[in-house]
Formats: C-alpha cells, sequence, structure tokens
C-alpha cells in the first residue's frame, strides 16, 4: 500500500486487509477501530447477480458510506469544541453545509440528520439549492441556519424571506450592494424582518488555484465602500438590526492555518466595525476552505494538500477572532463554517473497471516474414546497418537506424511503392529490435470502462488530482505502470498524472484467471465533493451507479440501504432533449416494414421480437461496456 500511499491519504478511513484489498474504516480510526470493511465484497454485491442478495448493478459504481460522513461531520463539530474549551471562547460554533458541493439527496438528509443535534445547517447559492435546502431542513433543527449566497433576483430572495415565515433561519447574504434593495423592498411587501449577512471582499489571498474568489479583485462580495453605503442604507430604513452576520471565503483548500488566521483576523477586525457601526452582529461566517490531503504529503505545498489537521485548522479560526474581539471588547460571535470539501470528500469511492491493456510487444520473429522481400535498395541498406548495429549490442544506433528505416519506409507507403504487407513488416521489425533492446516504453495504456467527462470533471477542467488505487491485489506486486484512458472518443478522456507527481500508475497485469474472475478494479477516492455536480454528458455517458453502505452486524458486517442503477441511455437521450420512446417506435416500425425483406434474408421468423427487445436492452441499459457476465 506504500506504492500508492494510502497511509497517507487515506487515513483513518481507508486502509489494506490481510487479502490484499482495500477497507473502508467507517467510524475512522478513534471510534471503533476494529469495524472494516472489505470494499471488493461491497463491490461483488453490489454487481453480481449470482452472489447472495447480489443486486446487478453496473460499473462505474459510487460506493457511499453515510458512516464516513457521519464521521466527518463529529470530528468538524468536535475539533471546534475542543477549540472552544480549550480557549475559553465565550460563544460556539455552529456550522453549514454548501450543498453545491453535492446536492445528493441522501447526503444532503443524511448531513441534515446527523447534524441535527448540534443545530448544522444548509448553505444555498442558487434558487433550486434554496429549495432543496429549506424542504430538507423542515426535518432538522430549527435554529440551524440557511446561509442564502449566490447572485439572487426577487424570486430568489422572496423564497429565503418566506423560509422566515416557516420559521426557518434563513440569512440572506449580501453578495452584490444592488440585492440590498431587494431585501428592503421585498421584506417590507411580505412583512418580514429578515436577518441579514454580507460577504466581504477580503483583501487576504491565497496563491493557490482555488484562491481566485479571493482579493480586492476577486469575483464576488462587496469592497469597504460598499459596506458603509450598505451599512448606512439599513440605517436610514431602520433595519440596521438586521444586519447580523457578516461572511468571507478566501478560496477552497486554503493550504495553511498562516493564511487562514491572516483572513479570519481581517474578517474579524471588520466584524467588530461593523458591531461599532451599529448592526446587531451575531455571526462571523468563515466560509469554506478547509482542506484536505490529496496526496498525503501534508505539505501544504500545492493545491492537492494541506499542511494541517482539523483541529489546527479550528483552533486557528478561534484564536484568530478570539484575539481581535477581545482587543476590541466585542462580545465574541458564534463562528459559523462552509466547510464542503472536508464534509463530504472522503465518504464515497468511485469504482471502475480496466477491461483491456494494450500490449506492445505482440510482434515475434514468424511475423516479419515480408521483410527483404520487394523492398527498395535504400530500405534494404537500412536493414542491413541496422542488422549489423543489432549484432555488434549497439542500442543507440540500432534505435538510430529503426527510426531511419520506418521514416523511409513509410514516405514509400504514402508514395504508392509499398504495400501494407511490407509495412507492416518494418514496424514489426522496429517493434521487436526496440523491445529486444530494452528501449521500448514500458507504460501501458489501459483501457477503463469510465467516462473522466462524467465522474471526474475537475481532473480534465483545473488538472485536479485524485489517488487512485486497485481496490484488490493490494499483496501482489504490480508488474507494470500505466495510463488510464477511458470510453470517450476524446483525446483527453485519459488519466495521465497521479499523485506523488507521477505520470503513471503501477497496476497488475489483467489476468482472465485471477481470484476476481480477470476483472480489475480500481477506485478514485476522496472525489465525494464536486465531482458528481460538474460532471457532464459527454459522448452521452451518463452519472455512474450508486448504493449506499453502512457498517452493520459485526466488525466486517455492512447492508447495502439504498442501491440506483446509473443513468440508461435512455436517461441520457432525454436528457438532450430526444424522446427515447419515440425513437423506439420509429426504429420498431422500420424492423415491422422491412420484416418480410428481412425474412426473405433468411432471417428467423421472429426478427421483429428479436429486434425489438434487443433495442430496448439498449435503451434500458447504461452506456458503458457491458462487462462479464455480471454486468449483462
Ligand atoms: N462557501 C462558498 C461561498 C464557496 O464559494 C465555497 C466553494 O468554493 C464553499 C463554501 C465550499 O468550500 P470548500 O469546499 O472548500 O469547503
Amino acid at each position: 500500500s506504500s506504492l500508492y500511499r494510502i497511509d497517507g491519504w487515506g487515513a483513518p478511513y481507508f486502509t489494506t486487509n490481510p487479502s490484499g484489498n482495500i477497507s473502508v474504516r467507517p467510524h475512522g480510526s478513534n471510534t471503533m477501530p476494529h469495524q472494516h470493511i472489505d470494499l471488493m465484497k461491497v463491490v461483488k454485491k453490489a454487481t453480481d447477480p449470482r452472489s447472495s442478495g447480489g443486486l446487478a448493478l453496473h460499473l462505474p459504481l459510487i460506493v457511499r458510506f453515510p458512516d464516513v460522513l457521519k464521521n466527518r461531520l463529529d470530528s468538524l463539530q468536535s475539533a471546534f469544541e475542543l477549540a472552544i474549551r480549550t480557549q475559553g471562547y465565550e460563544s460556539r460554533y455552529q456550522g453549514v453545509y454548501p450543498v453545491k458541493c453535492n446536492q445528493d439527496r441522501f447526503i444532503i438528509e443524511d448531513i441534515v440528520e446527523f447534524g441535527s443535534s448540534f443545530r448544522f445547517g444548509l448553505e444555498a447559492g442558487s434558487k433550486p439549492e434554496i429549495l432543496l435546502a429549506m424542504s430538507c431542513l423542515c426535518k432538522g433543527d430549527r435554529d440551524a441556519f440557511l446561509v442564502c449566497n449566490g447572485f439572487k433576483d426577487a424570486e430568489y430572495v422572496s423564497l429565503a424571506l418566506l423560509g422566515r415565515k416557516l420559521e426557518l433561519n434563513t440569512v440572506i447574504v449580501l453578495e452584490q450592494e444592488e440585492e440590498l434593495d431587494l431585501v428592503i423592498d421585498l421584506s417590507k411587501k411580505m412583512n418580514v424582518r429578515p436577518v441579514i449577512g454580507l460577504r466581504a471582499k477580503l483583501r487576504t489571498k491565497h496563491s493557490g488555484h482555488f484562491g481566485s474568489t479571493s482579493g480586492e479583485k476577486g469575483k464576488f462580495g462587496l469592497t469597504t465602500v460598499q459596506i458603509i453605503r450598505v451599512v448606512r442604507k439599513l440605517r436610514d430604513v431602520c433595519m440596521l438590526d438586521c444586519l447580523q452576520l457578516l461572511h468571507f471565503h478566501i478560496g477552497s483548500q486554503i493550504p495553511s492555518t498562516a493564511l487562514l488566521s491572516d483572513g479570519v483576523s481581517e474578517a474579524a477586525q471588520l466584524y467588530c466595525e461593523l458591531v461599532r457601526l451599529g448592526a446587531r452582529m451575531e455571526v462571523i461566517d468563515i466560509g469554506g476552505g478547509l482542506g484536505i490531503d490529496y496526496d498525503g504529503s501534508k505539505s501544504g505545498e500545492t493545491d492537492l494538500s494541506v499542511a494541517y489537521s482539523l483541529e489546527e485548522y479550528a483552533a486557528a479560526v478561534v484564536a484568530s477572532v478570539r484575539f481581535v474581539c477581545d482587543q476590541k471588547s466585542v462580545k465574541h460571535p458564534v463562528i459559523c463554517s462552509e466547510s464542503g470539501r472536508a464534509i463530504v470528500s472522503h465518504h464515497s469511492v468511485l469504482i471502475f473497471e480496466a477491461v483491456s491493456a494494450g500490449k506492445q510487444h505482440e510482434t515475434t520473429p514468424s511475423d516479419l516474414q515480408f521483410l527483404l522481400e520487394g523492398y527498395s535498395e535504400e530500405a534494404r541498406g537500412d536493414y542491413e546497418s541496422l542488422y549489423g548495429a543489432a549484432m555488434r549490442g549497439d542500442g543507440e544506433s540500432c534505435l538510430l537506424y529503426v527510426d531511419q528505416l520506418k521514416q523511409r519506409c513509410v514516405e514509400e507507403f504514402k508514395e504508392g511503392s509499398l504495400s501494407i504487407e511490407q509495412l507492416a513488416g518494418v514496424d514489426g521489425l522496429c517493434e521487436w529490435v526496440t523491445k529486444e533492446i530494452g528501449a521500448s516504453d514500458p507504460v501501458l495504456t489501459y483501457n477503463v470502462n469510465l467516462s473522466v467527462f462524467t465522474s471526474i470533471p475537475d481532473f480534465w477542467g483545473i488538472d485536479q488530482l485524485f489517488p487512485i488505487v486497485p481496490i484488490h491485489r493490494l499483496d501482489q506486486r504490480p508488474v507494470a505502470r500505466g495510463i488510464l484512458s477511458d470510453l470517450t472518443c476524446d483525446s483527453d478522456g485519459k488519466i495521465d498524472k497521479f499523485i506523488g507527481g507521477e505520470s503513471s500508475l503501477p497496476l497488475h497485469e489483467l489476468d482472465s484467471n485471477g481470484c476476481s474472475g480477470g476483472r480489475y478494479y480500481l477506485g478514485m477516492f476522496l472525489g465525494g465533493a464536486y465531482e458528481e455536480a460538474l460532471g457532464g454528458v459527454h459522448n452521452l455517458f451518463g452519472g455512474p451507479s450508486v448504493v449506499r453502505v453502512l457498517q452493520k452486524d459485526g466488525p466486517h458486517g455492512f447492508a447495502v440501504t439504498r442501491a440506483m442503477m446509473g443513468q440508461s441511455s435512455a436517461d441520457v437521450l432525454r436528457a438532450m432533449q430526444h424522446e427515447p420512446e419515440l425513437m423506439f417506435q420509429t426504429l420498431k416500425h422500420r424492423a415491422e416494414e422491412l420484416s418480410s425483406v428481412l425474412k426473405a434474408g433468411g432471417d428467423k421468423g421472429n426478427d421483429k421480437l428479436v429486434v425489438a427487445s434487443c433495442l430496448a436492452r439498449s435503451f434500458n441499459n447504461m452506456p458503458y461496456l457491458s462487462v462479464g457476465t455480471s454486468t449483462n
């Protein structure tokens, strides 16, 4: 497992077990460290129709562990409670989950349920998000915040105000100055006293990719000039008491606590200034940015890692707010954070399969029978030079002559003087020689039953790396190194960068007689945040299947509490305005029209039925490759 740095990025949830498989510790390592779920057993159960209770889902598959989600929430809460206790902070922590990180219904419902004892709330950034947050929070604690961020129109503001009528704790955070008029107007019309927050544009800037939202030129938030105007306007309409929350967000994956403290201190000063100006301030909302360690290095030197633990993060926040407020004799505010990545990343694993690996050394000397027959004088000369170099054991010259011979023969082929057999003879010879002198590229291409664009869009879009590891055979030495090539007809649909700065991944040989029936399963870890919502349907590869797995019945037991097949071809076609039912009828009708022709051509009598069932199966199946028996 050290090959894949699992102990670094995986702790405390992922490890390897004596069978060589990945084990999931759903409750982390502090609580119930003996509970382990073998990920391969989960995959077997989810995909295999023959195993007991097998669900026959198709891959790719997202396996969700709500216990991990709960552990993340509990750990975040405990980290802040510890910092508050040890530093004598005189208020509390009350976080929210930004639903944009993963809007899956069951994740949100779980978060609301798991967090209700400590009033954990939600953050929304659009109208559908506020709708889902409002309805989910009806089942949560009444004091849980519903932080309403994002660009707002009258409809959005009305929804947030309606939320207060429904006794939900909605806070309208002004991202733009113009939103204030809407809030003042609509709250009067709807006769609701709003709770208003404002998002400040901080000067503190984080320099990584995710820091582009921060700094004076950042996309969001109000400048000091705008903040002053907002305060004056609210005072003028006797609503300054409604301004209760200060929000900022310096970017995702904040690399160090030094930067964090810098930002929080600046915001705390603003908070104290708002208190001085007469707002009835209660809450400082420090946004997201609590990072996770994708590469296990804990260095904080790239976007892939952070140099702090949950406890250190919480301690830095509490200390910074406390220091500034004490200095200004301001009552300690409630600290709210909008951590998304840190809450949901760990709880889901994307499982996919390598279906083939490009073999490189397929040529044998017996393939080379065409050589020397009918080649030009020049090509024969190149061949002889190559032969001489090979006899002398001069690898460098061999490579030179290989290039020369190939180039010449390609030109001759283009001119029409060489046949495809002759060109194949040269290509085969060159491949064989390259292999014999040990100069062939040792990196293989593993074809995986996945779309990078659907399931790992951040890899394609922003070069975000995630740990990718075979989830079994970890007790066997990988024999090859490979890159992963996906199913899409797009040259960007490949993964050729891996954590640790590697350009290939150690991988096992695909083996048709192995204990896993020749199937080779890989897992992409820490992808629970952002990937699902951002993923598109390039080439019409839709969303993967999903199972929800709870630890149950003994230290290694588990139960699948929800299973959903991924989007079918019909689903993705529908999403692009096609009408699969009509398409089916059109094709079926065509088969009926041609039925006599098909019969005359020797087709079986029930050709219409064969066509219809073949079509129906294809519309209903997922668009990915059907591999092996369990995915048919
Ligand atoms: N809050 C706001 C306003 C954001 O823009 C984001 C994401 O960038 C978050 C919270 C969540 O950030 P993270 O996933 O880094 O915790």
